[in-house]
């Protein structure tokens, strides 16, 4: 069992808390609280150089109760096992939130993706999957994009395994480009779920975002999507960080410029339509919104007291400590988690995976039609339970998750 301080140990924490309130029985609180399957894998590729180097990976699933295990694969220097359970223990209680009929997963390889050859990464790409190949699979685990992954990623991923079993797979993994097999709207959905609950939550809070301002950490596919979105629905965005810098712009940044900066530069720093934004002073901002879209831990005690916004919307996995959770449920801020407000993209791979197993594709209206109708219903039963319960969103967000796994649990009955 992992120690509290870890990403694990949050995890763990905010799973606590919606237990007490179930009271639910000590059987299941263990078989919740410990991952089903954690993989390690050594995968030696030959780099550009000639030599030789191994990357360490990992697949945990960490429930399959509901379904095949689902969640993607992060390539980033800062991988752990401990990361990877976590968050492999969040795609669990993610996808049961949204009704999907899929367990928990994750994926992780400790590299450095920006100094790695196209060619490189290919070669590690297929060589995870080659070691990993047995415990993957359209019925048992179905890995998708995550942070520094992306559809070229998917489609060496679903080569390789279709090599191995012989046939062309596409429901193997989700986030593929659309050309072979892939959904349109996936790219987007995750950064489309974001914005659907900012627009339910503002609603709920009585305001609306035709004007509403916003502060963005992290401008890839979650959030560069997420402020795109918003700023079409009337949102300014003011303010945005990423991994190298920042930018501020009191009276709105021009989205598409700055998407179309990062295309260019990798970051929104040094873009021309606003000033220069300390990564740092992001989270005090004076904002309506805060979407934190990056990595975990970003909201901790140091900065909670500093922000001002009155809702969160969790675009990254685990971005606020459990501490600074606490902090601003007690100041009043609504704080839309991670399990509930980053499900978009889960919800249009389950699509992806369902069209992929039918061989008949959906119109890009439709997918985001049935996202709009899934996360609006998302939102509602966390948003009841909340009220029941008189919880936080993020308590009520467990309570709906671990309902719907242990119920089942309950009704499969022990194997052995
Ligand atoms: N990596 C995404 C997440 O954290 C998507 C997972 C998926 O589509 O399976 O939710």
């Amino acid at each position: 069992m992992a120690e509290h301080g870890t990403v694990f140990g949050a995890m763990l924490q905010e799973f606590e808390g919606a237990a007490r309130i179930l009271n639910l029985d000590k059987g299941l609180w263990q078989m919740l609280t410990h991952p089903k399957r954690q993989i390690i894998v050594s995968c030696p590729v030959q780099m550009d150089n000639g030599e030789i180097e191994v990357f360490t990976g990992y697949r945990v699933q960490y429930n399959i109760t509901l379904g095949p295990a689902k969640g993607g694969i992060r390539y980033h220097p800062g991988v752990t096992l401990d990361e990877v359970t976590a968050l492999a223990a969040w795609m669990t209680w993610k996808c049961a939130v949204a009704q999907l009929p899929f367990g928990g997963g994750k994926g992780g390889v400790i590299c450095d993706p920006t100094k790695m050859s196209r060619r490189e990464l290919e070669a590690l790409t297929r060589r995870y999957t080659a070691e990993i190949i047995d415990a993957i699979g359209p019925d048992k685990d179905v890995p998708a994009p995550d942070v520094n992954t992306n559809e070229q990623v998917m489609a060496w991923f679903s080569d390789t395994y279709s090599m191995h079993v012989g046939h062309t797979s596409t429901a193997v993994v989700t986030g593929k480009p659309v050309e072979m097999g892939g959904s349109l709207g996936r790219r987007e959905a995750t950064g489309r779920g974001v914005m659907i609950t900012a627009r339910e939550s503002a609603r709920h809070l009585g305001f609306s975002l035709e004007g509403a301002t916003v502060a963005v950490q992290g401008f890839g596919n979650v959030g560069g999507t997420a402020a795109s979105l918003l700023s079409a629905q009337g949102a300014i965005i003011v303010g945005v960080t990423d991994w190298k810098g920042g930018v501020y712009n009191a009276k709105g940044l021009d989205t598409r410029a700055l998407l179309a900066h990062v295309a260019q530069h990798k970051t929104v720093a040094g873009f021309a339509g606003g000033e220069p934004l300390a990564a740092d002073d992001l989270f005090g901002l004076p904002v309506d919104i805060l979407i934190p879209a990056a990595l975990e831990n970003q909201i901790t005690e140091a900065n909670a007291g500093r922000i001002q916004a009155k809702l969160v919307v969790e675009g990254a996995n685990g971005p606020t400590t459990p501490a600074a959770n606490r902090m601003l449920h007690e100041r009043g801020v609504f704080v839309v988690p991670d399990i509930l407000a980053n499900g978009g993209g889960v919800t249009v791979s389950y699509f992806e995976w369902v069209q992929d197993r039918h061989g008949y594709f959906w119109s890009e209206k439709e997918v985001n039609e049935r996202l709009e109708t899934k996360m609006v219903q998302a939102f509602d039963a966390v948003l009841q339970t909340a009220q029941r319960y008189k919880v936080d969103m993020r308590t009520a967000a467990y309570i709906v998750a671990i309902n719907r796994v242990a119920t089942v649990t309950r009704m499969r009955g022990m194997y052995a």
